[in-house]
């Protein structure tokens, strides 16, 4: 995931990989996982031309299977948060096949938070601990839409259908008409966030697994002011997103208007991705992927695409 915009310095982005478990033990006693974690850093997957060998990769993290939500938060997003509050632009971006843990990373459950609840606590925690000497005051608000087929559904507004995406005279990606709203601590970020993620959801059971084509984006925007020098005001902008599922719809039969959705997909990822991830931004990429000889294929392109993306 890299974009390159004029005369702005692209900055690096870190990638992880996420191994999920098992999730039937049954599976685990048939033909054994296609992947395995070899350390820290690296991991294999079986050949698919010869199965006595492997291919190796070598990423920034290698998360495995036992590895807890706290592991994950803590090594992938945790050191990038601190820059947001000094009005830099960071992001998470959950990338892999369907099924693969994207949303259990991100999003979690009520027993097993994801990085959202953690980031979006650490950022209030942040914050709360910034020294009043500083001089700043800090006010923070937050987004939260889906891209689908190249369309803007703003879930914090479920009837305003089909925002534009813009971008200004700097090249800075805007949605006019987005919500944005004021939130004062986490719990506050709770009663926003939890039902507009039900909207998402129904949306998906009504439309035909639309949560595996759409990207969920939820931006945290800290803006601080100056107590100190007049009109001094600075943005972080903090992109929390659990990206639209990897697999090829041509290798899945999914052809006509699903393979136009994987292109307006794509497409959209840039548009987006060029406000995360140009100037000074800070991205994180968790690709997820799953060990069952099933998701062999889209297994092994989100690996290679992961490693191209570093
Ligand atoms: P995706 O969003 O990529 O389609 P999900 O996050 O919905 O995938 O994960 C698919 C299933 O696997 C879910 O039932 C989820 O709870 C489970 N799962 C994913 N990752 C893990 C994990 N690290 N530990 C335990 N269960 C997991
Ligand atoms: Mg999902």
């Amino acid at each position: 995931v890299t974009a390159s915009d004029g005369n702005k310095k692209i900055s690096r982005v870190r990638v992880a990989v996420r191994l999920r478990p098992y999730l039937d033990k049954e599976d685990e006693k048939g033909e054994g996982p296609c992947v395995r974690g070899l350390d820290k850093q690296n991991l294999e997957i079986v050949n698919w031309r010869n199965a006595t060998e492997t291919v190796k990769y070598h990423f920034d993290a290698f998360h495995g299977p036992k590895t807890t939500q706290q592991e994950v938060f803590l090594s992938s997003v945790k050191p990038i948060l601190s820059h947001v509050l000094n009005g830099q632009n960071a992001s998470v971006f959950a990338y892999g096949p369907t099924g693969a843990g994207k949303t259990h990373t991100m999003l979690g459950s009520a027993e097993k938070p994801g990085v959202i609840p953690r980031a979006v606590r650490e950022v209030f925690n942040l914050v709360n601990a910034r020294d009043e000497d500083e001089g700043w005051d800090y006010s923070i608000s937050m987004s939260y839409l889906e891209i689908y087929n190249e369309k803007v559904l703003d879930l914090l507004s479920p009837n305003s259908q089909d925002l534009p995406i813009r971008q200004d005279k700097d090249r800075n990606i805007f949605i006019p008409g987005l919500t944005s709203t004021t939130i004062s601590s986490f719990s506050d970020f709770d009663t926003h966030f939890v039902p507009a993620s039900l909207n998402r959801t129904t949306a998906s059971t009504k439309l035909n697994q639309r949560s595996s084509r759409s990207h969920a984006i939820l931006l945290i925007k800290v803006v601080r002011t100056s107590r100190v020098l007049p009109h001094r005001q600075q943005t972080g902008k903090l992109y929390l997103v659990d990206l639209a599922g990897s697999e090829d719809n041509r290798r899945t039969g999914n052809q006509g208007i699903r393979l136009k959705e994987s292109g307006a997909i794509n497409l959209s990822l840039f548009t987006l991705s060029k406000d995360s991830l140009g100037g000074s931004a800070h991205s994180v990429m968790i690709a997820n992927i799953a060990p069952e000889y099933k998701y062999y294929f889209d297994t092994f392109s989100a690996l290679n695409f992961a490693a191209k993306s570093k």
